[in-house]
C-alpha cells in the first residue's frame, strides 16, 4: 500500500513526525509538506508563482519533499506527476488543534486531505482537540489505529471517501470510544484585534474562532467534549438541495 502523508503546520511541526513514526510499516510513505505554517490556507493553490520542492528532514528525521505552497499545494502536485505514481491513501496532520463545525471550511489540514479526495484518493484529516501537542503520541497511535481498522472495513478501490478525525488530547486516547458525528457549528469568530505598528499605523489580527454554537448530541463538538474521538464523514457539495425548489419559485426560473 502507498500512503501520501501531508499536513499544514509545516513540516517541522511535531505532529506531522509523530503521524508518520505512528504509521511506519502500514505501507510505502511518502509525506509533502509545506515549508511553513500555512494553517488557515483553506484549499488555496498557489497559481500566482511556481513552486520549489525541495528535500529535508522533518522533527524525528523522516525524509519529507518540502513544498514552498499550501498543503493543498503538496498533495496536489504530488498527484499530478511529482510523486510518479497514485497512491492508495492520503492522510493529513496531525493538526495542532481541533478543526471541528466550520473549522473544515478554513482548516489547511482538511484541504490536504481533501485535495487526495478530489482526485478519487480515500483521505483521512487528523487533529488534536487542544492545541499545544499535548498527548501527541497518543493521538498518533489512535490515528495509526482509525487507518488500520478503515482499511480492514471500507474499500479503497470504489468510490473515494474523506473522513475527519478529532482526537482528545489524553494519554489514553487509544482507548477512548470513537464515534461517527456530523459537523457542530461555531459561533462567528471573536472580534479582529487592533493593533498600532512601531510606524504609527494600525494592524489588524484575525481574531480567535468563536465558541461552538450548535454543539449537541451527535455532533464533533460533542463527542470530543465527552471524551470521545470524533469521525465525520465529509462531502464537498456545497449545494443547498433542499433550497433549490424555494429559489427556483423566488426567481421564477426552472429548477434543474
Ligand atoms: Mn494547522
Amino acid at each position: 500500500m502507498r500512503i501520501l502523508i501531508a499536513n499544514d503546520d509545516g513540516y517541522l511541526a511535531p505532529g506531522l513526525a509523530a503521524l508518520v513514526q505512528a504509521c511506519e510499516g502500514l505501507g510505502d510513505i511518502t509525506v509533502f509538506a509545506p515549508e511553513q505554517n500555512a494553517s488557515g490556507t483553506s484549499n488555496a493553490l498557489t497559481l500566482g508563482r511556481p513552486l520549489n520542492i525541495f528535500q529535508a528532514r522533518g522533527a524525528r528525521g523522516f525524509a519529507c519533499n518540502v513544498v514552498n505552497g499550501t498543503p493543498s499545494d503538496c498533495v496536489h502536485v504530488a498527484l499530478t506527476g511529482v510523486l510518479g505514481h497514485r497512491p492508495d491513501l492520503v492522510l493529513s496532520g496531525i493538526n495542532n488543534g481541533a478543526n471541528m463545525g466550520d473549522d473544515t471550511l478554513y482548516s489547511g489540514t482538511v484541504a490536504a486531505a481533501m485535495e487526495g479526495y478530489l482526485f478519487g484518493v480515500p483521505a483521512i484529516a487528523f487533529s488534536q482537540a487542544e492545541k499545544g501537542w499535548g498527548e501527541i503520541d497518543a493521538a498518533a497511535r489512535t490515528a495509526r489505529a482509525i487507518v488500520e481498522q478503515v482499511l480492514a472495513q471500507a474499500s479503497l478501490r470504489g468510490p473515494p471517501w474523506l473522513l475527519n478525525v478529532n482526537i482528545p488530547n489524553r494519554a489514553d486516547a487509544e482507548q477512548l470510544p470513537r464515534v461517527v458525528t456530523r459537523l457542530g457549528r461555531r459561533h462567528a469568530s471573536e472580534p479582529v484585534i487592533r493593533q498600532i505598528n512601531p510606524r504609527g499605523e494600525p494592524i489588524y489580527w484575525i481574531g480567535p474562532a468563536g465558541d461552538a454554537r450548535e454543539a449537541g448530541e451527535g455532533t464533533d463538538f460533542h463527542a470530543v467534549a465527552q471524551g470521545q474521538v470524533s469521525i465525520t464523514p465529509l462531502q464537498v457539495d456545497l449545494t443547498d438541495h433542499a433550497a433549490r425548489g424555494t429559489w427556483a419559485q423566488r426567481l421564477g426560473a426552472g429548477s434543474a
